[in-house]
C-alpha cells in the first residue's frame, strides 16, 4: 500500500488564474439578483444595475468657453461692434442683434446667430463702448458645441459599473437624482481558531489577537457590503455546525483559518455534511489552501488564517468573486510594470505576492515576507507579483498591484 501511495505523483498546485476563473464562473452562475433605486447621495460604492443612457445632450446648448464677446463671424467685416446684451451663466439670451456683439461669460448660452467668441483679453473697449477685435477670428472659436460631450441616447455608464465620485458626478451632469443599483451583498465573517482573542481583552498563554476579523470586516464595509460579524469560532465541529446554521440570510460566508495542512478542518467537515466542498491547493504565496463550498446553498469561501495570506487571497480571489456576484464586470485590479529594486534568486513553485513599496522609481520588498507578518503590508504600497519559476533581478520589470486598487 505504502509503495503505491508513494508512486502517485502529488497533484500539481492550481494556478492563480485557474482559481480565479473558477471563482468568477461560480459568481456568474449566482448573481445577486435584487435591485433597488437609491438617491444619488446614497449611491457611493454601489454597483449600477442598468446601463445609464443620456437623456439629454451635454452640453444641452452651445455655450461660451471663455469670458469675452460673442459675435456672428459670417456677418462681420472687421469693424468695432457695439454690445447689445450681457449674458451670464444661467440666463437665457436673446437672439444676437445684427451688427452687434454680446458680452458673454464662461458657461453662458451662446445667443442665436452667434458663431464665435473672442476672449476679453484680446479686445479693446473703445471710449464709446464699442468693442474692437485685435486678432483674426475663427468660426466656432471658444464655443462648446451642443452635444460635444454626450448625445441623447448614448450609453454613458454600463451596468456593472461601481459608482465612485467620478461616476456619480457624471450621473449628476445628466440630471439623475436616483440610480438603479444592485442590493448590497450580505457577507458573514467568521474567524476560526482556539487561539484567538479579541483586541481589548487580556492575552492568555498561547493566545493571539484576532486580526483577520478587523481586516476583513472593515475591508468589506469599504466595498459596500453588509457584514454579519460572527466573531470567533472555536475549533469544534458541533460549534461550527451551530455557527453556520445561525448565520441567517447571507450571500457569502467568509471564514479564515482552519484550512492548514494537517489541521482538523471543522469547517470542511461541516460543509461536507450539509453541502458541498472543494479544497484547493493554490500555487500562491502567501496563501495556498483555499476552501470553496456551500452550506445549505450559501457559498462559503475559507481563506487561510495567516493575516498576510488572508489579505492576499481575499484581495486577489475572494474580492473579485464577490464583486462579480454583484455584477461588476471589471474585477481585475490595475497592475503595471515597475523596475525591481530587489533580487529574487530562488525560483518558486507558487506565485509570490511580495509586499512592496515604490521608491525612487523602483519597487522594494519588505524584509520579512512571512505569511504571518501583517506589518509587511502596512509598510507596503501594494504587492509585486513574482511568477512561478522566475528569478527577477534588480532592474527587471515586475508587475505591481497597488493596494489602492484592492481596498475598496
Ligand atoms: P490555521 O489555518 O487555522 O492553521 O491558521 C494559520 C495561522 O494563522 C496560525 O498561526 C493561526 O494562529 C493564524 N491565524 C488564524 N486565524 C487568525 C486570525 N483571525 N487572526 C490572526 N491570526 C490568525
Ligand atoms: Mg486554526
Amino acid at each position: 500500500m505504502k509503495a503505491v501511495a508513494e508512486a502517485v505523483a502529488p497533484r500539481p498546485l492550481m494556478p492563480v488564474e485557474e482559481a480565479l476563473a473558477q471563482l468568477l464562473a461560480l459568481a456568474d452562475s449566482a448573481p445577486i439578483p435584487d435591485r433597488e433605486q437609491v438617491r444619488l447621495a446614497e449611491a457611493e460604492g454601489r454597483v449600477l444595475a442598468e446601463d445609464l443612457i443620456a437623456g439629454l445632450d451635454l452640453p444641452p446648448w452651445p455655450n461660451s468657453a471663455m469670458d469675452g464677446y460673442a459675435l456672428c463671424l459670417a456677418d462681420w467685416q472687421g469693424e468695432p461692434l457695439s454690445v447689445s446684451q450681457r449674458i451670464f451663466a444661467g440666463h437665457a439670451p436673446e437672439a444676437l442683434a445684427p451688427g452687434t456683439c454680446a458680452r458673454i461669460f464662461t458657461g453662458a448660452p451662446l445667443p442665436a446667430g452667434a458663431d464665435c467668441v473672442e476672449m476679453q483679453e484680446n479686445v479693446d473697449v473703445l471710449a464709446d463702448g464699442r468693442v474692437r477685435f485685435l486678432h483674426p477670428l475663427r468660426s466656432e472659436q471658444n464655443v462648446r458645441p451642443q452635444g460635444q460631450e454626450t448625445r441623447v441616447g448614448e450609453q454613458v455608464l454600463a451596468a456593472g459599473t461601481r459608482l465612485g465620485p467620478i461616476e456619480l458626478g457624471l450621473a449628476a451632469t445628466l440630471g439623475h437624482g436616483r440610480l438603479p443599483v444592485v442590493r448590497r451583498a450580505r457577507v458573514a465573517v467568521l474567524s476560526t481558531g482556539d487561539e484567538l482573542v479579541e483586541p481589548g481583552q487580556p492575552l492568555g498563554p498561547g493566545q493571539i489577537y484576532n486580526s483577520n476579523r478587523r481586516l476583513l470586516v472593515s475591508w468589506l464595509q469599504r466595498m459596500g457590503c453588509e457584514v454579519v460579524d460572527a466573531g470567533i469560532l472555536a475549533d469544534d465541529l458541533e460549534l461550527t455546525r451551530q455557527c453556520l446554521a445561525g448565520l441567517g440570510d447571507v450571500d457569502l460566508i467568509l471564514s479564515t483559518g482552519g484550512v492548514s495542512v494537517g489541521e482538523a478542518d471543522y469547517l470542511g467537515m461541516a460543509l461536507r455534511e450539509a453541502g458541498q466542498l472543494a479544497l484547493w491547493k493554490l500555487a500562491i504565496k502567501p496563501g495556498k489552501p483555499l476552501t470553496f463550498g456551500h452550506f445549505r446553498g450559501v457559498p462559503v469561501i475559507g481563506l487561510p488564517g495567516n493575516p498576510a495570506s488572508t489579505l492576499v487571497t481575499f484581495g486577489l480571489l475572494a474580492r473579485p468573486y464577490l464583486l462579480r456576484r454583484l455584477g461588476v464586470r471589471k474585477v481585475a485590479p490595475l497592475r503595471f510594470e515597475v523596475p525591481a529594486g530587489f533580487d529574487w534568486p530562488k525560483a518558486g513553485s507558487r506565485r509570490e505576492y511580495l509586499r512592496a513599496r515604490i521608491q525612487d522609481g523602483a519597487v522594494h520588498i519588505y524584509k520579512n515576507q512571512s505569511s504571518g507578518v501583517l506589518r509587511s503590508a502596512a509598510w507596503a504600497d501594494g504587492v509585486v507579483e513574482v511568477r512561478e519559476g522566475t528569478t527577477p533581478k534588480v532592474g527587471d520589470r515586475v508587475p505591481f498591484i497597488p493596494f489602492s486598487e484592492l481596498l475598496d
